[in-house]
């Protein structure tokens, strides 16, 4: 795309050269490596940027705050493989945009946050210049890396080294700063395309070398005990089928992290969902599969697990063997090829038939008491029976992809409700972050065009909740279920000076259907898990945007969720009593 035509009407023999500038160039740097979607907050200096990716054909989704623009952008990369790429203002907006991009770093998804930035002389010599700030110093610790485009030649390839970056090896956030000056350069715009190009394969294969192979195949083979840990690295590997086989010919029982619930069928025989602390306890031989022995698992650390377990780990990044416990086998390289080499040198095993059986008996019995738990139809409703209602219409909707944060919100629905099919659930992540889920509806609405459920704690919604505008703006296929118990983590919180509300008290009475109907989107409140079933199945047939306000007993729930154990054990708990005058 040109910028303009040097108007030649006085008395220039010379012809026309043609111009353009930093903003096209950026648009056409990234339209050339297949940028279909940014999403972002407009403002100085990127509103023509925002514009002009419109008029080439790249989709703008416009947010209410960049930190969900960035959440979105992030899960874009992580269903699509490919940078997702969010558009900030400078500094506050910048800043913003920034949670997402650490968050996304965390959680390994590839995303990209260009950010316009002010004029670099003032800012160097800090002079007070309008938004300023050393966004490329604040944004490097938050980043897999950051780098700025000081000259309009180099915006192509800054876009290249924050695309390869981005996706190559372990994914991860890459800030690009692309200060005011720079995109508003004019240049000759044969010059300017002639600055711009194509990465050529972003994400090599990595193939370990066979020894490692070999020896990861040996190790499994004196397992009595094998089991294979599916992290959310292994469904952004996107090596569906190739993992399936390998866990299916070997017969090794898996458990699945929760973004990597669907990888297989959660209701395939070999899940050992539920008899998640049996398997850890006793399994011999564990294979990790793009998944990390952090905090989610306990560090790999005795009781939760065997203390005499030996690891295999499956991961691209070398330096993730051995942070938490010796890893006995590492398998460096990239999930698809790992899972090639294990197939060309695997020698059919014998399925570890009493280990499995072993497993499917505390299943069955895990599996009754939930179902015991489920049918419990308690008035007020609970979370469980809000949920169950959730599950029960899902399952008959495996293209829904399933949003989930909250404390009680999230630890009950990823126990509760079963995924299908890979890469359908995002949740909270490796932070453990709130705030994620409009960001994440809104991409998962965007990249798939299919429906979109987003399972919300009340508090969590809060942090996106203006997004409703954004998902009523675009139409886009989202019913929003908010399990409201009117507080964080529970409703019932006191305060003992009885004149503000306690710190974990919200409204109980707020009515989020109402929100969304400010919008012209659709709400419900629903207060049995019939209201709820009956709701989500209209909003579902619907095709647009929804929210179900679940009226949810304000005693439901505990303190931190599944977490509470991670809460510093002082001498006040809970709710104190009123101080002695
Ligand atoms: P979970 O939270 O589900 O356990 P983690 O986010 O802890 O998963 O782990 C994901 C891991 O997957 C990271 O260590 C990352 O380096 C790795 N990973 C991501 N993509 C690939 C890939 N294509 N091949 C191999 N490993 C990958």
């Amino acid at each position: 795309m040109t910028a303009s035509t040097l108007d030649t009407t006085a008395t220039t023999v010379e012809p026309a050269a043609e111009l353009t500038d930093g903003y096209h160039l950026a648009v056409d740097a990234l339209k050339l490596n297949d940028i279909r979607t940014i999403y972002g907050v407009v403002g100085i200096p990127i509103t023509d940027l925002a514009r002009l990716a419109q008029a080439s054909d790249i989709r703008y989704i416009g947010f209410r705050h960049e930190s969900d623009a960035g959440h979105a952008a992030a899960a874009a990369g992580f269903l699509t493989k490919k940078p997702g790429v969010c558009l900030t203002v400078s500094a506050p907006g910048f800043l913003n945009g920034l949670v997402a991009l650490a968050n996304a770093t965390r959680n390994c998804f590839p995303m990209i946050q260009i950010s316009g930035s002010s004029e670099r002389h003032l800012i160097d010599l800090k002079q007070g210049d309008y938004e300023e700030l050393d966004q490329l110093a604040a944004a490097e610790p938050f980043a897999k890396a950051a780098y700025r485009v000081s000259r309009v030649e180099d915006i192509g390839r800054g876009i290249a080294r924050a695309i390869r970056t981005a996706v190559s090896g372990r994914p991860g956030g890459v800030y690009l700063d692309i200060p005011a000056a720079v995109l508003g350069e004019v240049v000759d715009a044969a010059a300017g395309a002639a600055t711009l190009w194509r990465v050529v394969d972003p994400t090599p294969h990595q193939r370990p070398a066979t020894e490692a192979v070999d020896h990861a195949i040996e190790l499994l083979a004196t397992a009595r005990r094998p089991l294979v840990v599916l992290g959310k690295g292994a469904a952004y590997a996107q090596a569906d089928a190739k993992i399936r086989e390998f866990i299916e010919s070997t017969g090794i029982p898996y458990l699945p992290m929760s973004m990597a619930k669907g990888l297989l069928p959660d209701d395939h025989p070999q899940s050992a969902a539920t008899a998640r602390s049996l398997a850890l306890r006793r399994a011999d031989v564990v294979m990790l599969v793009g998944a990390r022995l952090n905090w989610l698992l306990n560090h790999g650390r005795a009781p939760q697990w065997n203390p005499a377990a030996k690891f295999i780990q499956v991961d691209i990044d070398p330096a993730e063997m051995d942070s938490n416990q010796p890893i006995a086998a590492p398998l460096v390289g990239d999930i698809e090829s790992v899972f090639d080499a294990l197939a060309e040198r695997t020698e059919p095993v014998a399925a570890p038939t009493a280990w499995r059986d072993e497993l499917a008996e505390r299943s069955a019995h895990n599996v009754a008491k939930m179902a015991q738990r489920l049918a419990a139809d308690p008035h007020p409703m609970r979370f469980s029976g809000a949920l169950k209602a959730v599950r029960d219409v899902v399952h008959e909707r495996p293209d829904v992809y399933l949003v989930n944060e909250g404390a009680n919100a999230l630890d009950i629905a990823r126990n509760v409700i079963d995924m299908r099919v890979p890469r359908h659930r995002l949740d909270s992540g490796t932070w453990g972050v709130m705030g994620i889920g409009m960001g994440y509806a809104i991409a998962a609405a965007v990249e798939s065009g299919a429906p979109v459920v987003a399972v919300e704690g009340d508090s969590a919604f809060g942090f996106s909740g203006m997004e409703l505008e954004t998902v009523c703006r675009y139409r886009l296929p989202i019913v929003t279920v908010v399990l409201n118990n009117g507080g964080v983590y529970r409703g019932d919180g006191v305060n003992p000076l009885a004149t503000d509300p306690s710190p974990t008290t919200l409204m109980s009475e707020a009515r989020h259907d109402k929100m969304i109907e400010a919008f012209g989107g659709k709400g419900f409140r629903a207060t049995t898990p019939a209201e709820v079933a009956a709701a989500l199945t209209e909003a579902l047939a619907s095709g647009g945007p929804a929210l179900i306000d679940c009226v949810i007993d304000p005693s439901a729930g505990t303190e931190s969720g599944h977490i509470a154990h991670l809460n510093p054990k002082g001498v006040t708990v809970g709710n104190l009593t009123p101080p002695t005058k």
